[in-house]
């Protein structure tokens, strides 16, 4: 019997099976989708995730695949632009910007060198435990299905877990009303390289109308966000994350938005991606149930602002390998 079924190949199950791996552990890594997303969701990496991947001897790959978040250029209500650098903390490490698919490219590297392979196009379905272990169904994209069992099961497959679902934890909490849309663009600007800048003008009654441009770790590249309009979402929801299933904006739409919010009208050009997204708060009632757990989105998901959602996660994974690696070696009591 493998130690431990990771479910989900999202920055949060790489970096679970990764450290599962280097303490020692056997486990085996599933994700229901065939290869990763493309999107960049996550950009912000905090100086807590530095010192993370640091101790996991990934920290260099990951820096060099970025770039260092400099400050914040806000131009509010149309006025003159101002500049606030990112204050120099007293820390190793500062603000990584980081586009997650990097982020995942580097951590699934580093899970091939521990001998570990990522089982794609699998998805667990169903799961039943006892005293000595989890019992699971994994299906593959063809229809076949296995049966197998573990010692435990971390459920790291984001903010509809099936785990969190098959487990029946309340995932309590509240979605904002308004649909954002992203794209990932060149900009014609002025801009210092590092520098994010966000846009706001003040509605009463309403969500400011905002344009937030994060720097890519390519120069002149940023992935921007903002308010969709209601054309591009038609239907009310309160899924969470990319609605991979709605057409996202077009160059023309993201522009629309840029010419109204920022004075000097930039253009924006060559279109990489885009999509519509939802946000939503929410916290699970527990983390875990018996020797099954959650982390990640599985387990707690953010707005975007402020960067929590996949740093808070990866942190999860982080701390939950080596208390799960010393009691599978008999050397920490189960409560760990
Ligand atoms: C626009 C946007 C911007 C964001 N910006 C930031 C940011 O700057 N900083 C930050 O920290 N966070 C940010 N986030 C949040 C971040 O993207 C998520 O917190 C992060 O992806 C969570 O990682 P995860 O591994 O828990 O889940 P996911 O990335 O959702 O991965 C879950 C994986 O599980 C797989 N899966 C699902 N069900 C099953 C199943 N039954 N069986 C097998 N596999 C399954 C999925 O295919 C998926 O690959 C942002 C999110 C959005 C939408």
């Amino acid at each position: 019997m493998a130690d431990v079924l990771v479910v989900g190949a999202g920055p949060v199950g790489l970096t679970l099976a990764c450290e599962l791996a280097r303490h020692g552990a056997r486990c085996r890594i599933i994700d229901r989708a065939p290869r990763p997303l493309p999107y960049c969701r996550a950009i912000g990496v905090t100086p807590r995730t530095l010192e993370v991947w640091d101790d996991m001897g990934i920290a260099r790959e990951m820096i060099d695949a970025g770039l260092w978040l400099t400050g914040l250029r806000s131009i509010v209500q149309g006025r003159p632009p101002t500049d606030a650098p990112n204050p120099a903390l007293d820390l190793p490490f500062a603000a990584l910007g980081l586009p997650q698919y990097e982020t995942e490219r580097v951590l699934a590297r580093h899970l091939d060198r521990h001998g570990v392979r990522i089982e794609r196009g699998s998805a667990l379905t169903a799961l039943r435990q006892d005293p000595d272990g989890v019992a699971v169904r994994i299906e593959g994209e063809d229809g076949t299905a296995q049966e197998d069992r573990f010692r435990y099961v971390v459920g790291c497959d984001g903010a509809h877990s099936a785990v969190r679902r098959l487990l029946g934890i309340a995932f309590d909490g509240a979605a904002y009303p308004w649909p954002f849309m992203l794209g990932d663009v060149r900009i014609g600007w002025d801009v210092p390289y590092g520098m994010s800048v966000r846009a706001l003008r003040l509605v009463e009654g309403g969500p400011p109308d905002m344009f937030v441009a994060i720097p890519l770790p390519e120069p002149g590249r940023y992935r921007v966000s903002m308010l969709a309009p209601a054309a591009l979402v038609p239907s009310a929801g309160t899924e969470h994350g990319i609605q991979a299933e709605l057409r996202g904006p077009s160059l023309a739409d993201l522009q629309a938005v840029a010419d109204d919010l920022l004075p000097d009208r930039p253009r924006l050009a060559d279109l990489r991606w885009s999509s519509v997204y939802r946000i939503s708060m929410r916290l699970a009632s527990a983390y875990g149930q018996g020797r099954c757990f959650i982390a990640g989105d599985a387990a707690h998901i953010h707005p975007p602002t402020g960067g929590q959602g996949m740093n808070t996660g990866i942190q999860d994974a982080y701390n939950l390998a080596w208390k799960l690696a010393l009691v599978l070696r008999g050397a920490g009591a189960a409560s760990l």
